[in-house]
């Protein structure tokens, strides 16, 4: 789950991280209080989407020549303005797709004094399963792009989770990132406090980009992006509570009220599995014979028919879909409950599009049977291979 910068910046000032002082808005009306609130004379007014690369975006509504996504302001009234430009526009990024995302919220904060954007974030680093930092001296611009180019200048710091981060890790990080001063004093605090925020919220993913080093010479963390780990999220109230939907897929939504694991991806066939091997399986196979998955929809174990219809619809909801792939293997799970909620969500929705099969394990003659005596148009098959040639081959035709 992702939430906002301003939220994320407010969590991260709870544990004492330098940020600015900043007002979210959910009207222009708000934006004139909102600055006069803050020390000025220099204010930030930065859109609240869930996506990056926001300053070089552009507004679909307000031409090429329009600013960006992140505005500098130079007086209220400025401020004013931008708040009322931007606030109900559509902002496209990089990272949003070319329909973009509607701006519902701005963040207006207290404008720095750059001297220089770091890169700086936390993820945990499974090829040492260790939680890592990953500093960059290249901030405030597209790190995949300092990844490719020059992967040289980007540093990663493994923190030993029973010493926690060491004056030696902090003294590594710092040399990375070229801190000297007062923002080698600041590195001391900061490092440690990014380190216990992330493991106690558990979070996925903390991206500091940039993280500044002002013209007075101390840190500041000047954008922030957090994701946190959906399976952490039950001991995690305050973190739900942050939660905005109508930043989400709403197919994701859906699926997480029933408590399914659905990933939408790029191809275009839907596959309804259980289990996160089978689906991987399921996957590899459908590539193999020269196709992409569209998405994939885990049911798990013991889901009843109503859940595996609400799955199957959530895959058909998809306009990208053109084939649909069931694959289950009914251990704990019924191959009759599958059946049987397949057939109640086309009878529901229709099946516009061909539906392939593969049903074995437990009660799996029953499941066939229902399926045949449904009348719909449904291929049956085999096993994995027979499943994948056939919707392949049905796409195809
Ligand atoms: P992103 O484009 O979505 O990553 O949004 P950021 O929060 O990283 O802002 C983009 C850029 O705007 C930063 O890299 C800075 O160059 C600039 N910026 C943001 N806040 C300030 C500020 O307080 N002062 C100045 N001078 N520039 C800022
Ligand atoms: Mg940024």
């Amino acid at each position: 789950m992702n939430i906002h910068e301003y939220q994320a910046k407010a969590l991260l000032k709870g544990y004492g991280a330098p940020v600015a002082e900043g007002v979210a808005i959910l009207k222009a009306e708000e934006a004139e209080a909102a600055a006069k609130s803050l020390p000025g004379p220099l204010y930030v007014v930065k859109s609240q989407i869930h996506a990056g690369g926001r300053g070089k975006g552009k507004f679909k509504e307000l031409g090429p020549d329009a600013k960006g996504g992140v505005r500098l302001a130079f007086s209220i009234e400025e401020a004013k303005a931008h708040a009322k430009e931007m606030l109900g526009n559509t902002l496209v990024t990089a990272q949003t797709g070319e329909a973009g995302k509607q701006v519902n919220r701005l963040y207006i904060e207290d404008g720095a004094d750059i001297a220089r954007e770091l890169y700086c974030s936390l993820l945990v680093d499974r090829s040492v399963g260790r939680v890592a930092f990953v500093v960059s001296t290249e901030g405030g611009m597209d790190i995949e792009a300092v990844a490719h180019d020059t992967p040289e200048k980007i540093h990663t710091i493994a923190i030993d989770p029973e010493a926690g981060v060491t004056a030696a890790d902090i003294a590594a990080i710092s040399k990375a990132l070229e801190l000297d001063g007062a923002a080698a004093e600041d590195a001391k605090s900061l490092f440690p406090l990014l380190y216990k925020a992330f493991n106690e919220k558990d979070m996925a993913l903390l991206e500091i980009n940039p993280l500044i080093v002002m013209k007075n010479g101390h840190l500041r963390v000047l954008d922030a992006k957090m994701s946190f780990d959906g399976n952490a999220l039950f001991r995690h109230d305050d973190v739900k509570a942050l939660r905005d939907e109508t930043e989400e897929d709403a197919k994701e939504i859906e699926a997480s009220k029933w408590d399914l694991a659905y990933v939408a991806l790029d191809g275009n066939i839907g596959c309804m599995v259980n289990g996160a091997g089978l689906a991987m399986a399921t996957m590899d196979i459908i590539k193999l014979y020269g196709k992409e998955p569209a998405n994939f929809c885990d049911v798990g174990g013991g889901a009843g028919k109503e859940k595996v219809a609400a799955a199957f619809k959530i895959i058909t909801a998809d306009p990208k879909v053109e084939g649909i792939l069931v694959n289950i293997f009914g251990g704990i799970m019924r191959c009759d409950v599958i059946a049987e909620g397949v057939v109640a969500a086309v009878q529901e929705v229709g099946l516009k599009v061909p539906l392939v099969v593969r049903l074995e394990g437990t009660n799996v003659e029953l499941g066939k049977k229902i399926l045949n005596e449904s009348g719909l148009a449904i291929t049956a098959a085999d096993d994995l291979d027979d499943a994948a040639k056939k919707i392949v081959a049905a796409i195809e035709a």
